[in-house]
């Protein structure tokens, strides 16, 4: 083992200070060692030498580990490089990238599409470059993280409404309207990450447009999920040529890791010249782009992918109804098992652990302090006697910590 040379009072002294907040963290049972995965994500996975149920991620369709993505990805690698070496605005642009936004945008059935390092840094350079002082932008309380970093690195007003409220919304159009701001934006999650909700979009639409606002969507959660073979929210109500502003991730359903914004052929002009991170970070490795390309065939030709997904949606859901846990409002996936306080969450994520089945506890601040949960994600490559395992793991894990109802 190698040692670490001695560190100065100055280097001690923030780890102290460090320390005293991860101190207050641990009284509130938030501290949590990083899961190490010893195998590829997948429907099961192993953790401490133990195979486990995973119900935690996000991989909607087990597209990392198609033959056709790894392929691409291998492929990719021989022919074009390890990394680009460049941002995308000097010599970081490969002809596999523009190739992944073409079919990107042909996908969301929009004019032009542009790719982010991740759906994170998609917001976050989307919103500081569309918005401007003397903007402002309308938007959903409880919206994705990187939503609000986003909101938060512009000059423009903000305006929160209630979460899914369209009567909110509409007030908040208005008094946007009233002000007479230059541009509004209102912006929504398509499927909410932590409650598995879907955004009530065509009545957003219609208000935005009523109010002259235009709509930006992030279906990070509904791309591969929800829509004609996976296209999002917006297919998915029949919004194509309305929502001004189509986000998502390559990291979920998709498989890989990346962000998009799929839009105009004037709104990929101007975050090319304005998105930072577009701007300041370099590009994609182009095998992460060829995988990607792959995830958009294997969508296309696939679509059983998509309906295994959803007949597991409906079984796994049903069983925790039965067995009386509160699930929440989840219409996705996404079923959060409510448990109050974080410290209970995460309890039962450690006993369902400790029964074979990986379920993260998740707590302030990702979710609303009093709103803890275990939240499950199931996925196509689910087999119907893994998610009763789960289930069985569910029901005495639940029992003890006396989460079921009636
Ligand atoms: C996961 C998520 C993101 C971030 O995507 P990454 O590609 O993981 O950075 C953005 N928005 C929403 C709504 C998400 O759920």
């Amino acid at each position: 083992m190698t040692t670490t040379p001695p560190r100065s009072d100055a280097v001690q002294a923030l780890d102290r200070s460090l320390a005293e907040d991860l101190d207050r963290l641990r009284e509130e049972g938030l501290f949590r060692p990083l899961r190490v995965l010893e195998s590829p994500q997948g429907h099961d996975v192993v953790i401490g030498g133990r195979e486990l149920i995973n119900l935690s991620s996000n991989n909607y369709l087990g597209l990392n580990t198609h033959p056709r993505l790894i392929e691409a990805a291998v492929e990719g690698a021989r022919k074009w490089g390890a990394g680009t070496g460049a941002v995308r605005t000097i010599a970081g642009t490969q002809t596999v990238h523009e190739q992944l936004e073409t079919r990107l945008a042909a996908f969301k059935r929009t004019e032009a599409a542009l790719c982010f390092q991740s759906g994170y840094t998609v917001n976050v350079g989307v919103l500081s470059a569309l918005l401007e002082e003397g903007d402002v932008v309308v938007s959903d309380k409880l919206n994705h993280a990187s939503i609000i970093d986003g909101i938060r690195l512009t000059k423009a007003d903000r305006l929160l409404y209630e979460h899914c409220d369209l009567d909110d919304a509409e007030r908040a159009l208005a008094a946007a309207r009233a002000k007479g701001y230059r541009r509004i934006l209102l912006v929504t999650d398509g499927v909410f990450s932590m409650d598995g909700d879907i955004a009530p979009l065509p009545g957003l639409v219609e208000r935005a447009e009523r109010y002259g606002a235009a709509v930006m969507v992030d279906d990070a959660h509904a791309t591969g999920v929800l829509g004609d073979h996976g296209r999002g929210t917006t297919d998915h109500f029949g919004l194509h040529g309305r929502v001004a502003l189509n986000i998502g991730t390559l990291s979920k359903a998709v498989g890989v890791v990346g962000g998009y914004v799929a839009a105009s052929q004037t709104v990929r002009d101007h975050l090319i010249h304005k998105a930072r991170p577009f701007l300041f970070s370099s590009s994609h490795p182009p095998a992460v782009a060829l995988s990607c390309i792959a995830a958009l065939d294997v969508l296309e030709s696939e679509p059983e992918l998509i309906e295994r997904l959803w007949a597991n949606t409906r079984h796994f859901k049903q069983g925790l109804r039965e067995l009386g846990f509160d699930i929440g409002t989840s219409e996705t996936p996404i079923t959060p098992v409510m448990c109050g306080e974080a410290g209970t969450a995460m309890r039962l994520s450690d006993l369902l652990m400790e029964r074979g089945v990986f379920a993260q506890g998740i707590g302030f601040p990702t979710v609303p302090r009093g709103r803890a949960r275990v939240r499950t994600i199931v996925t196509a490559t689910h087999t119907t006697d893994e998610l009763d395992q789960a289930l069985t793991a569910f029901a005495d894990a639940g029992r003890r910590l006396e989460l079921l109802r009636g």
